[in-house]
């Protein structure tokens, strides 16, 4: 039995049944059988079904958006802009998977040898509760587009919004097999992963389940591509537009509440500029409005469980025993729901949780540094490797840091780091490997395969 929670009260949504694991056998291979058609249609026939659904997830967004809200707690506006992010990627690749599948020729002494990029079959997608829509959707679009069929096992707390995506396929006018959604908790994912009809594995969440999920991959030599954890650091130099960098980084931290794997997490700020972007990080975290999301005046809603809330408190509180300063927040409030205030740790320090470990909320750890060179040092000294962001007004410099000297997978100069259809996604180190979006993210899925004609 999956149920879905309403995090800002507490109660419950609704309850659905899972699939058996019978059901999820005939599922699988409904899907793998289906694939031996799928994958002979052309790309025009299938980027007709992916601008259907784009069309249908523009004109559904408020609805979805709302559903979101319901299970895991987003505010509206953010939910709205979730779902025209989804229309955007499906628009994207049925524009483009054609061209970045195209066969590359490569000279040799044969007669014609070229490079082909062929679907593997069906591919299991396990997928976290944080962007419901958007990590499922930046999987679906490329993969179907590129001729592989999909299931995917969506976190429990948001089986709603697993069955409106299967809805919105079938609505859409998608083959019924081409994707499914299977209603099941993890423990029943392994023998999914085992399934002879599975061909491959994508898992977006944290980094204990992408090791698990690996594991069982790589013992049965099944390719997997792991979007995972991050801790990203975002560097503050002292030729900073500090006003600007301390707004930036104030999205960055509570977008979703700060549920977000590539919200910036670690502000390391060189000792010249450390008070006076205190001073505006303070003020901007302090603007944000929590609670009720389904109210427009709501710019942060609950977190999405309460254990997630309590362990995020938990970290908070074994690094202020270590000795972190709270500079704002850090309190439980006294109301119903997953609610945790937007919070400022200063004096964090190596050891503690705030600095080793990725804290999934709205708290931000400040870390003094004397310069630029301990500034990187201390960005890189971290297990995650997703996103990182400079703040400096010598834009050479700034583009030379991300390029070269932050180890991450998505490096921004004066930005937050966001992902994008166009550009590829992904970390190093624990945050995972292998890339989503653009064209790198197409290929993942694929037999490369190669053509030689004598
Ligand atoms: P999670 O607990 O790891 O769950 C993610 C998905 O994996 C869920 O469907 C979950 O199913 C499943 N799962 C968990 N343990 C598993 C196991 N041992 N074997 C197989 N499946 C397992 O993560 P979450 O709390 O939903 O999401 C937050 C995490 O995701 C954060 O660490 C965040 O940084 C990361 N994330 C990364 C990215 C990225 O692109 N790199 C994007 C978003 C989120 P159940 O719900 O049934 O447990």
């Amino acid at each position: 039995m999956l149920k879905s929670v309403n995090p800002a009260t507490g109660k419950i949504v609704e309850t659905y049944e899972s699939h058996s694991d019978k059901g999820v056998e005939k599922i699988i291979n409904a899907t793998d059988k289906f694939w031996h058609q799928w994958r002979t249609t052309s790309f025009s026939h299938r980027a007709i079904f992916m601008q259907n659904i784009s069309s249908l997830l523009r004109t559904r967004k408020e609805e979805l958006a709302r559903l979101m809200a319901l299970e895991m707690g987003k505010v509206l506006k953010e939910g709205i802009s979730e779902i025209e992010k989804c229309a955007w990627v499906c628009d994207y690749y049925a524009q483009n998977a054609e061209s970045f599948l195209e066969n590359e020729f490569i000279e040799t002494e044969a007669f014609r040898s070229f490079v082909s990029y062929q679907p593997l079959g069906t591919i299991l997608a396990v997928m976290p509760w944080n962007f419901p829509f958007w990590q499922v959707f930046r999987f679906l679009a490329p993969t179907l587009m590129a001729g592989n069929t999909a299931v995917l096992k969506h976190a429990s707390n948001v089986p709603g919004c697993a069955i409106a995506i299967e809805d919105l396929f079938r609505e859409a006018g998608f083959p019924e097999n081409v994707f499914r959604t299977l209603l099941i908790g993890s423990n029943q994912v392994e023998n999914v992963i085992r399934h002879p009809a599975i061909k491959a594995v994508s898992l977006t969440g944290s980094t204990p389940a992408g090791k698990s999920v690996a594991a069982i991959a790589g013992n049965e030599l099944k390719k997997c591509v792991l979007e995972l954890g991050g801790s990203d650091p975002y560097v503050i130099l002292k030729d900073a537009d500090l006003e600007n960098a301390a707004k930036i980084c104030t999205t960055s931290r509570l977008l979703n509440a700060g549920q977000s794997c590539i919200a910036a997490k670690r502000f390391i700020v060189v000792d010249e500029v450390y008070s006076e972007f205190l001073e505006y990080f303070t003020h901007e975290m302090n603007q944000a409005v929590f609670g009720d999301p389904f109210l427009p005046e709501t710019t942060m809603g609950p977190l999405a469980r309460k254990d997630l809330r309590n362990e995020l408190h938990q970290q908070v509180v074994n690094s202020v025993k270590m000795g972190a300063e709270i500079v704002l927040g850090g309190e439980i409030p006294n109301r119903k729901g997953a609610f945790y205030p937007p919070t400022i740790l200063e004096n964090v320090q190596p050891g503690m949780p705030a600095y080793d470990e990725e804290l999934f909320g709205p708290v931000a750890s400040i870390i003094r540094v004397k310069d630029e060179a301990e500034a990187i040092k201390v960005a890189n000294d971290t297990e995650f490797g997703l996103g990182a962001a400079v703040f400096t007004s010598d834009l050479k410099n700034g583009e030379h840091i991300a390029e070269k000297l932050l180890d991450a997978g998505c490096c921004f100069v004066n930005d937050f780091v966001k992902s994008d259809p166009r550009l590829p996604f992904g970390g190093i180190k624990t945050s995972g490997f292998g890339r989503e979006l653009s064209t790198q993210g197409i290929k993942e899925f694929m037999n490369v395969k190669t053509v030689v004609v004598k």
